[in-house]
């Protein structure tokens, strides 16, 4: 019976150690070799080398199949001080790979000789209970958390569409929502505006959001804009952003946004609701059409109803801004077809979703090769009866 030395020792003989500086020099992922970390879960999260694969040793029998799908690929495997890299370099043998190396010193020698690696950030302890049902989505994962921790949305108007939008977003820890929204909470607007209570009205509405958010997710923050939007400051606004939500029903302020979003660069996610149908759209500039490719006309005169108290299901707003939020979340994480050059009627009577293609416009003023963009010029959408402003 040999001893775990003698182990070792055999197994050194039977395989290729490679020094750090080879791997820092040539035998690295930028030269098609495949790093292999074998080492544990806590030390992988204590820094690893850019680029590692981590599978540890433990598991290397059982998932080497499917992590290392090609027996012929070049492969360095390390693990701290050059052990386990060396029993596992010849398991990897044994499987049938071909071409496996074993890094002397382990990672302890490649932070000893000042090389470079990564710590992979983490989504806190504290957090990793509310997010657990989106680490458990291969495609969102701990990375995809983190990354909507650290993304910046604006959402425009805190009303219908704002609500239901804005509430999804800050339960899956967007990590900072901003608000813009110059109204008071009034009793009317209880009907679908689910950010604000009861015992909101009066409030200022992003003072009203701002507590309901807070009590939805404590990680997310809110920053508030009490303001109307105009030419004066929607560019410095929209810079902090990565991502703008438009939800307001009022057309010089949905000109506006899409406007400062093309020279921001900024993606925007539309939605309308009238009644009992809802239109939305997702607007990447200079990929796709934007809003005033689909209307270039500052105030279309059969969009006129738009900012009176025309009426509106109180459910509806919840269907098209959760597609909306759906489309922010898309656009954050990179996942699936962004609802780009599409425009989607959603029909609660019918209960049909219909999706129209909508070209980019080669004569848009906005987005055109001619384009010029003046927001001070965008004229103000007068109603064709004056009520109170009363948002989506
Ligand atoms: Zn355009």
């Amino acid at each position: 019976m040999s001893d775990f030395r003698e182990i070792l020792n055999q197994a050194k003989q039977q395989i290729r150690e490679v020094s750090v500086q080879d791997v820092q020099d040539k035998l690295n992922p930028d030269n098609g070799f495949t790093l292999l970390d074998v080492r544990e879960g806590d030390e992988w999260e204590q820094g690893h080398l850019n680029k590692a694969i981590f599978l540890p040793r433990g598991f290397l029998e059982v998932k080497a199949d499917k992590i290392l799908p090609d027996k012929n690929q070049a492969i360095v495997v390390y693990c701290a001080g050059g052990t386990r890299s060396a029993l596992a370099a010849k398991t990897l043998q044994d499987l049938g790979y071909t071409d496996v190396y074993s890094m002397a010193g382990g990672f302890n020698a490649w932070k000893n000789n000042g090389f470079p690696f990564i710590t992979p950030e983490k989504v806190g302890k504290d957090q990793m209970a509310r997010y657990s049902r989106h680490l458990r989505i291969p495609e969102v994962g701990e990375q995809g958390q983190l990354k909507l921790l650290k993304s910046r949305v604006l959402l425009v108007g805190a009303g219908g569409l704002g609500s239901p939008a804005g509430v999804y977003l800050a339960a899956s820890g967007v990590g900072t929502l901003g608000l813009v929204d110059y109204d008071v909470v009034d009793e009317s607007n209880l009907q679908r505006q689910i950010l604000h209570w009861t015992s909101s009205i009066g409030m200022p509405k992003v003072d009203s959001a701002r507590r309901t958010l807070f009590e939805v997710n404590p990680d997310v923050k809110v920053r508030t804009y009490p303001i109307h939007l105009d030419a004066s400051n929607i560019v410095d606004i929209f810079k902090d952003y990565d991502v703008i939500v438009s939800g307001s029903d009022n057309f010089t302020t949905a000109y506006m946004v899409n406007d400062a979003a093309v020279l921001t660069k900024k993606p925007v996610v539309y939605g309308s609701i009238f009644r009992f149908e809802g239109q939305m759209s997702t607007f990447i500039p200079y990929e796709g059409p934007c809003f005033r490719c689909l209307y270039p006309s500052a105030t279309p005169p059969e969009l006129a109803p738009s900012c009176d108290e025309a009426g509106v299901l109180g459910v509806l707003p919840g269907v098209v801004g959760l597609i909306q939020a759906t489309e922010v979340i898309k656009l954050l994480l990179k996942l699936g077809t962004p609802l780009a050059g599409r425009l989607l009627a959603y029909d609660a009577l019918e209960m049909t979703f219909r999706k129209f293609k909508i070209p980019r416009d080669p004569n848009c003023a906005t987005c055109g090769p001619n384009a010029h963009i003046d927001l001070a010029a965008i004229p103000e959408f007068v109603c064709s009866v004056q009520t109170t402003s009363n948002r989506g």
